[in-house]
């Protein structure tokens, strides 16, 4: 039989310092932007995407990611 000692560890969360991404979609005829890092980028696209096609509506999806670590690498 092995024995197994367990104890409970604090983790925290913290904002990844990876850039968050954009997402637009063109809610009428569905097509995506380019996967990009800068919003402005995402709003730029929609601009030119009602421009060359007069749809108006859009959905723009951001994406962060998250990092966990224990607060007390010793376990203690
Ligand atoms: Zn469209």
């Amino acid at each position: 039989m092995t024995r197994r000692r367990f104890a409970f560890a604090p983790w925290r969360l913290r904002e990844s310092p990876t850039p968050n991404r954009f997402r637009a979609t063109c809610l009428t005829c569905l097509e995506p932007s380019p996967d990009v890092t800068s919003g402005g980028v995402a709003q730029q696209w929609c601009l030119e995407h009602a421009g060359r096609t007069w749809h108006t509506a859009y959905e723009v999806a951001m994406v962060g990611q998250f990092e966990a670590s224990l607060t007390d690498a010793s376990g203690q």
